[in-house]
């Protein structure tokens, strides 16, 4: 069964597009089987996938809404070589939309259902925002990234989206956690860079990955080639830094199975 992450965090500019791309083509570098559906109707992850957002038969609108199944909707071509349920402006009606169908908030849940033992894991990119599409993302997954910029203001409305994934887990989804925090566009010559940081970690404690994400210039240069960083410049420090996040993604997700089933052993 997929394990599915949603990345997340209400600001924009923080590197939720970037994370979702880039991990999502390190993943399917190192054989994991990989899906990428982008939640936020500017189509930011479509693009940098490859793939032109106007020109999309099917999207995550008609997935949302049931026009469409994930079979249906999915891509299984991008350069990268994961799949990838685009998105583009159609989204914003979708968020309407959904306000009058039954099981609003599970709509997502519902349509990854009968293509959750097609891959290892499921990426969901979002708007900078807590909106229903989000709501839906949460509903669904396991587990929840949010990438931080560390700079003055990188605490700030971090509460209020701890706070949201809390009520999406007592009301909503109980099996959502927190998966990782994850610093992007670090500067390691800025004290404030770390001393945000040092917080963060005081804050979430070992939540915070140890993979950092430099601030580097091919991982702002390659969604423009429509590519992942890995493609467009395999060597590039932004490229390497997210084939060693997946590292400690992979690992992490094989220590929490192997613990699950000693559990179930001894239980
Ligand atoms: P979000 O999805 O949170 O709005 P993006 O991933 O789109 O954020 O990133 C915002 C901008 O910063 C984009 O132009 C992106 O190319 C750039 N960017 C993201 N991460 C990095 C990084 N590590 N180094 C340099 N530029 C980055
Ligand atoms: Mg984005």
């Amino acid at each position: 069964m997929a394990k599915i992450l949603t990345i997340t965090n209400q600001k924009g500019g923080v590197g939720k597009t970037t994370t979702c791309v880039n991990l999502a083509a390190s993943l399917a570098a190192t054989r994991k089987r990989v899906l990428m559906i982008d939640l936020d109707p500017q189509g930011n992850a479509t693009m940098g996938s490859g793939v032109d957002k106007h020109s999309l038969e099917l999207s995550s609108y008609e997935l949302l809404t049931g026009q469409a199944d994930a079979r249906q909707a999915r891509l299984i071509d991008t350069p990268a070589g994961y799949h990838l349920i685009g998105a583009n402006g159609d989204l914003t009606a979708a968020e309407v939309e959904l306000l009058s169908l039954p099981r609003r908030e599970f709509r997502l849940r519902m349509a990854l259902q009968e293509v959750g033992d097609d891959y290892d894991f499921i990426l969901l990119d979002n708007p900078p925002s807590l909106n229903l599409l989000t709501v839906n993302a949460l509903a669904c997954s396991s587990g929840v990234i949010i990438p931080m910029q560390c700079e003055y203001y990188a605490l700030e409305g971090i509460s209020a989206l701890v706070g949201t994934i809390n009520k999406i887990n007592q009301r909503l989804n109980p099996a959502l956690k927190i998966e990782g925090i994850l610093r992007t566009m670090f500067d390691p010559r800025m004290s404030l860079t770390r001393d945000v940081s040092n917080h963060l970690v005081d804050y979430f404690g070992d939540k915070v990955y140890r993979t950092v994400i430099p601030r580097n210039v091919r991982l702002a240069e390659a969604p423009s080639h429509g590519l992942p960083a890995l493609l467009y410049d395999k060597s590039s420090r932004g490229a390497l830094a997210y084939l060693a996040l997946a590292g400690e993604l992979i690992r992490k997700t094989e220590q929490e199975e192997a613990a699950a089933d000693a559990a179930e052993k001894t239980a």
